[in-house]
Parts: C-alpha cells; sequence; structure tokens
C-alpha cells in the first residue's frame, strides 16, 4: 500500500474525487474538511460522525501532519520567527509580526531563491525546492494553533523565502485552501501576494483576487538590474504597466516596497523620480531601510538620510509609509530570512 497522502494538499473537489477513486462516499470529503479546519482535530479517532471501520482505515489514507516546528525565536519587539522542517533535510521559516491592531503571518513559498537580489539573505542560498501548497498552508495552521484563543492571525503576507511567482500553482492553491469557506476561510483582501517582478504572472495575483505588493527598490533600470537581476528580463515600465493593470481591475492599491540601501537607492534625487514613476498609479510606497547582514556590501542610511527621504516624498504627495522593523534582532526582518547557519552577529 502507498504511504498516506497529505491532507493539506488536498482542495476539497479533489479530495472527493480522491475518495471517490478509493471507492469512499464522496461527503465523508466534507466532514473531514470541517473537523480539520473549522474544528481543528487532528485525530481521526476522535472524528464521532466517521464510521469507526473508516476512522481506523484513514491513517493509511490520509496524513493529517503539519510542517514541525524546528525552533521558534521570540524578539524583544514581540515578532516569533519559526523554523519549519519541511523534509528531505530542509527547512524554512515564518514570521509572525505583530502590531496596534493585526497579526500578520510571513510565510516562505521555497526553500532558498533563485532571483539573486543582492541585498537579500536568502538569495545567498539558492534555491533548494518549491514548496507545496500543503507546506504553506502547514506554516499558517502550524503557527495559528500554537496561539492563545483569543489570539489570531489577521493577514497572511507572501513575503518569507522564495519568489512566490516562480512558485505560483503551489502559492494560488494555498490562498484557495485558506480563503474557500471549505477550507480556512480567511479572507482575501487580507492576503498579499509580494514579488520581484515576474511580469507575465501579475495577471494571477488579479484574478485570485488578492493584494499585490512588489519590491521595486530602484527608480531606473541602471540601478535596479544592477541589484535585482530580474529587472534585465522584465524593466521598471513593463513592471509599472502591469502593476497599472492590476489596479485598474481590482480596483485596488498596489503596494511598492522600496529598500533604502545607503549611497545606492536613497538619495533625495532617488525619492523624487520615485515619486515621478509612481504618481500615476494608485500605490502607496513602503520604504524599507535596509536591515544589514553578513558580508551583503550594503549598508543601512542613517536615520536623518531616511527621514529626509520619506519627508521629500510625503512633501510630493506620495502616499508613503516607513515599514516598521521588525524582528531584527532574531534575523527575521524584512530580507533577512535564511535557513543557513548565521556566521556574524547582527550589529543593533
Ligand atoms: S528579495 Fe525575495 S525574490 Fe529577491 S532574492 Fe530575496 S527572497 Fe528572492
Amino acid at each position: 500500500m502507498s504511504a498516506p497522502q497529505s491532507f493539506f494538499e488536498f482542495t476539497l473537489p479533489e479530495l472527493r474525487d480522491h475518495l471517490q477513486s478509493l471507492g469512499k462516499e464522496a461527503f465523508r470529503s466534507q466532514q473531514l474538511f470541517r473537523w480539520v479546519y473549522q474544528m481543528r482535530v487532528d485525530d481521526f479517532e476522535q472524528m464521532t460522525n466517521l464510521s469507526k471501520a473508516f476512522r481506523q482505515e484513514l491513517p493509511q489514507l490520509l496524513d493529517l501532519s503539519l510542517p514541525r516546528v524546528l525552533t521558534e525565536a521570540v524578539s524583544s519587539d514581540g515578532t516569533r520567527k519559526f523554523l519549519f522542517d519541511v523534509g528531505d533535510g530542509q527547512s524554512v521559516e515564518s514570521v509572525l509580526i505583530p502590531s496596534k491592531d493585526r497579526l500578520t503571518l510571513c510565510v516562505s513559498s521555497e526553500v532558498g531563491c533563485n532571483m539573486a537580489c543582492k541585498f537579500c539573505y536568502t538569495a545567498k542560498q539558492k534555491l533548494k525546492r518549491r514548496l507545496s501548497a500543503g507546506e504553506i498552508v502547514g506554516q499558517f495552521l502550524a503557527v495559528a494553533d500554537r496561539l492563545p484563543p483569543e489570539q489570531r492571525i489577521t493577514n497572511i503576507v507572501f513575503m518569507g523565502m522564495g519568489e512566490p511567482l516562480d512558485n505560483p500553482d503551489a502559492v494560488f492553491k494555498s490562498i484557495e485552501i485558506l480563503h474557500s469557506p471549505w477550507g480556512v476561510g480567511f479572507s482575501k483582501r487580507k492576503v498579499t501576494v509580494s514579488t520581484s517582478g515576474i511580469v507575465p504572472l501579475i495577471p494571477r495575483v488579479t484574478q485570485a483576487g488578492v493584494r499585490l505588493a512588489v519590491s521595486l527598490n530602484g527608480v531606473n533600470d541602471e540601478v535596479r538590474s544592477r541589484i535585482m537581476p530580474i529587472n534585465k528580463r522584465w524593466p521598471i515600465a513593463e513592471l509599472l504597466q502591469a502593476c497599472r493593470q492590476h489596479a485598474d481591475e481590482s480596483g485596488d492599491r498596489v503596494t511598492l516596497e522600496y529598500v533604502l540601501l545607503k549611497d545606492v537607492t536613497d538619495s533625495i534625487e532617488d525619492a523624487r523620480a520615485l515619486h515621478r514613476l509612481t504618481r500615476s498609479l494608485p500605490c502607496k510606497i513602503n520604504i524599507i531601510p535596509f536591515n544589514e547582514h553578513p558580508n551583503s556590501g550594503f549598508l543601512r542610511p542613517s536615520e536623518a538620510r531616511i527621514a529626509r527621504f520619506q519627508e521629500e516624498l510625503m512633501r510630493l504627495g506620495a502616499h508613503v509609509l516607513r515599514r516598521k522593523t521588525m524582528g531584527r534582532d532574531i534575523y527575521a526582518a524584512c530580507g533577512q530570512l535564511t535557513t543557513a547557519p548565521i556566521q556574524t552577529p547582527i550589529a543593533l
């Protein structure tokens, strides 16, 4: 007999077909989804509306185990970083970020990443493998299960390890499972997919009905191609055109992420050029002061330069926010995720 398949890889229609192919009644799939997602029961024996014989058979058919948490680090600011074992000796990280009225889970979509963004720590760990939909859903459930009853995850961002649009089938399937009423029932408006700029797949974000974030990080093709090689394939004009189309079709503003690298992307002229590029696009700009990591070759600008950059954009009328740096002391901040060993302690 073959090994049981992970329950979390199935949508409801897929499980229905799977059970039917095994000669089981189709409606059992609904019962199972209710037990697993709505009631969070992870033991078939406790699923009391299933027959005893079926309950005993289920462990050979379906596996209810989630990715195992190997370590959990808690930052002084309350950010929690989870290291998950995803099998074959591979691991990924998820980060839970508290703020005043939100509890945001940042999930990973790949082990490592091939996009080679120069400022990103994950990029140092080349792509090992893409995660499955069930492994992405599993990160959410494993973290949600650890929360006290009065807390719940309010937002999900695909901004962890990996480029989500390099693994689109698994990412959009996981969103379907997380969103569907038969699954987790999570609002799509609270889900954001972030891309480094895989332009042809941006329409899939629009079709999925989730929010779009784009790592822009450069105001001309020369600089952007230097720090984000993907720009050579899809330059800024094409990327912003795809963003415009998303905004038009979804009626939603795009979030543009802009990392401030000292003397690379942080001048007043850069702020003005950023405004010129984006003023006709319904968007908000998140500026992210670079979070330093070992051997990155980049520096974080001074507080005065960061403030000047933000003030210039505000003066020009841009909708701009400074992303609060969370979890920097545990290497959970933006661009710092990796499962490779950290050699050098970070200067805080
Ligand atoms: S910033 Fe994102 S897309 Fe770029 S290398 Fe890092 S994980 Fe990959």
